[in-house]
């Protein structure tokens, strides 16, 4: 496998690999990494349909990719995908599936028209006093000794950055800035999380610096993401003939190990409480998913907190007896050992009548009916005690909405702090109590309160004990490549696989692991695309630096005459023009 950028290896099709017709396929798991696995195998790799299967613990498909109608409690929607044009891997993937709304479209063109029509962008990112507007709306204000570290850790290796938490190599300077608020309520970053994965996160995303003040960077599917994304994929696979097994929960995976050769020989499940075994030889691949953000998680309802569950958990535990058996497979413990670090809690609100509503649309100051963008992004009240965000989608964000409903999504980065109103954890509240909160700093007076959140909303809240779990702190080996050196038939595969240079909790990670064990494992002769280059375009990175300085030109020193002549010169070479598009001069 290689990496390949640019449309030549784009718009190629590879030729079907020698002895693919022999392969049959076994994915543990239906998250987006499996899913998307598939279709590259089928599509690329030309695996016959008929001899994949998925196994499945839950009764439905497409893992954190949720999207749920529950009859009593209401709408879940446990995350909402913020999604961008550089999703390389996902978008090569989503433009060979049909799509379900438009016919003879495909789920990209369905994104990419509808992100033309009604491109996304915020009217208001943050409030502070109860729904009033926050300070220094769209800067950064990172002063110098702020930009000096966010450029140090920049530039570091990612050897030096590896074990550190970001509060530890970015100061409080830092932390006290706009850029930060914006950045941590975005991403979902705590200031123990890893420094690392922040160097890779501003790698990642630095085409996007300009874009992050009012999400102008974002993009958004049609509904939630189980019928916009998970819905047409698993329509498309079934259609090709794969199976899914369903409540089979995979407790074990053997291996065979002679030298450098690692084999995968049996894979053990139960069905529905019966054990049984596969066995496999050279010819069966078994693609793995290796913990997952969403294990464990639990819902409440509008009366009942959400509960944290510590107890075992599938995903992790099939990872931890994996990696036992051979130190190149990962340390799961470095990711799901420390719950408390890695949890937060979200909330899917329901509105029920037109009273809410009037609400948001004095913050969002658009019509939440519209059908189009409504708080395009997150809206961060900054002075929440639980760092308070929330959002609504295009509505009807599920098809099965009724016309005067609006779904919201709320969560909090501070789970175990007391509310601002009801004064107690995000962690101990009913849905109906969450309400209240987000009630209250969306600037609804306070007699009105209690009766809004118990009569005009139904909220069902979500525990996530490893929802950050891969951002904690880690080492060079703690995740497994996706395909381990002298592996024959196997590859780890979703957000705690080793990828090089993509960054973690998000759509395009676990399809990338995805495409690149199907590439690997079939010798796929077409290049796997690149993660986007632009942390080595100059041009990225002169606009970003001019962004991070709220537009301040640069300090160029010495008397006018002398700079005139500086600028001068620059002007007599590339370095002028560019630095003059980017305002730095
Ligand atoms: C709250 C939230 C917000 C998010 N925001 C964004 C965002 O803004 N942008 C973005 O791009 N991404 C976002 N993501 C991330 C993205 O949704 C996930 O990274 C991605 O969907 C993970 O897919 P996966 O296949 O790697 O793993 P998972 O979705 O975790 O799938 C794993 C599957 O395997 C099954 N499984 C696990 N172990 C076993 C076993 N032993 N036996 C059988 N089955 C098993 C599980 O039940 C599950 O179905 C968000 C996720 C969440 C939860």
């Amino acid at each position: 496998m290689y990496y390949s950028s640019g449309n030549y290896e784009a718009f190629a099709r590879p030729r079907v690999p020698e002895g693919a017709d022999r392969k049959h396929v076994w994915f543990v798991g239906t998250g987006l990494a499996s899913l998307s696995s598939a279709v590259f195998m089928i599509r690329d790799g030309g695996v016959p349909a008929a001899n994949i299967t998925f196994l499945e613990k839950l009764t439905l498909p497409g893992g954190a990719l949720d999207g749920i109608k529950e009859p009593e409690r209401g709408f879940v929607i446990r995350g909402g995908r913020e999604m961008e044009d550089h999703f390389e891997c996902l978008w090569d993937c989503f433009r060979s599936i049909p799509s379900l709304e438009i016919e003879g479209a495909s789920v990209l063109d369905e994104f990419y028209w509808l992100n033309k029509d009604d491109p996304n962008y915020s009217l208001q990112r943050v409030t502070e006093k109860q729904g009033q507007p926050g300070p220094n709306a769209g800067l950064f204000t990172l002063n110098k000794k702020a930009q000096k570290d966010l450029t140090k850790l920049f530039f570091a290796t990612r050897e030096e950055m590896e074990g550190k938490r970001i509060n530890e190599v970015l100061g409080k300077d830092f932390l006290e800035s706009n850029f930060w608020l914006y950045w941590r309520t975005m991403f979902a970053f705590e200031e123990w999380h890893s420094a690392l994965e922040m160097k890779l996160y501003l790698h990642r995303f630095i085409h996007h610096i300009g874009g992050l003040p009012d999400f102008s960077a974002l993009k958004f599917t049609k509904y939630n993401q189980y019928e916009s994304l998970v819905l047409p994929m698993t329509r498309w696979l079934l259609d090709q003939g794969v199976t899914m097994q369903f409540e089979t929960e995979v407790t074990d995976v053997d291996f065979a190990f002679a030298g450098e050769r690692k084999q995968a020989t049996a894979i053990h499940y139960t069905h529905r409480g019966e054990p049984g075994t596969i066995e496999l030889g050279r010819d069966d691949l078994v693609l793995m998913t290796i913990g997952s953000l969403v294990d464990n998680s639990d819902n409440g309802d509008h009366h009942t907190p959400a509960k944290l569950d510590r107890g075992p958990a599938s995903a992790w535990d099939l990872w931890r007896k994996v990696a036992r058996k051979d130190p190149s497979f990962g340390r799961p413990e470095v990711f799901c050992g420390n719950i408390d670090e890695s949890k937060w809690e979200s909330a899917t609100v329901t509105t029920l009548d037109a009273r809410i509503p009037a609400y948001i649309e004095k913050i969002a100051k658009r019509d939440p009916f519209s059908g189009r963008v409504v708080t395009g992004g997150i809206v961060t009240a900054r002075d929440s005690a639980w760092l308070l965000s929330w959002t609504v989608n295009r509505q009807p964000h599920f098809k099965a909405q009724k016309p005067d409903e609006i779904v919201v999504w709320v969560y909090g980065l501070f789970v175990d702090r007391p509310g601002d109103y009801v004064k107690k954890t995000l962690a101990e509240c009913t849905g109906e109590e969450i309400t209240q909160e987000w009630l209250y700093h969306l600037g609804v007076p306070v007699e009105e309160i209690p009766e809004l959140a118990a009569t005009g909303a139904k909220c069902v809240p979500v525990m996530m004990p490893y929802v950050t779990s891969f951002f904690l702190p880690r080492h060079a080996g703690d995740r497994p490549d996706v395909v381990p050196a002298g592996a024959v038939n196997f590859a780890f595969i979703g957000q705690f696989a080793e990828t090089s240079r993509d960054c973690i909790f998000t759509t395009e990670y676990s399809v990338r692991t995805g495409m690149e064990a199907a590439y690997q494992l079939l010798g796929i002769e077409r290049g796997v695309p690149e993660v986007f280059n632009s942390t080595y375009d100059v041009r990225s990175l002169l606009a970003a630096s001019a962004r991070l300085r709220d537009g301040a030109p640069l300090d160029v020193p010495g008397p006018d005459a002398m700079r005139r002549r500086l600028v001068g010169k620059l002007d007599q070479s590339e370095v002028g023009p560019l630095l003059r598009a980017a305002g730095l001069i």
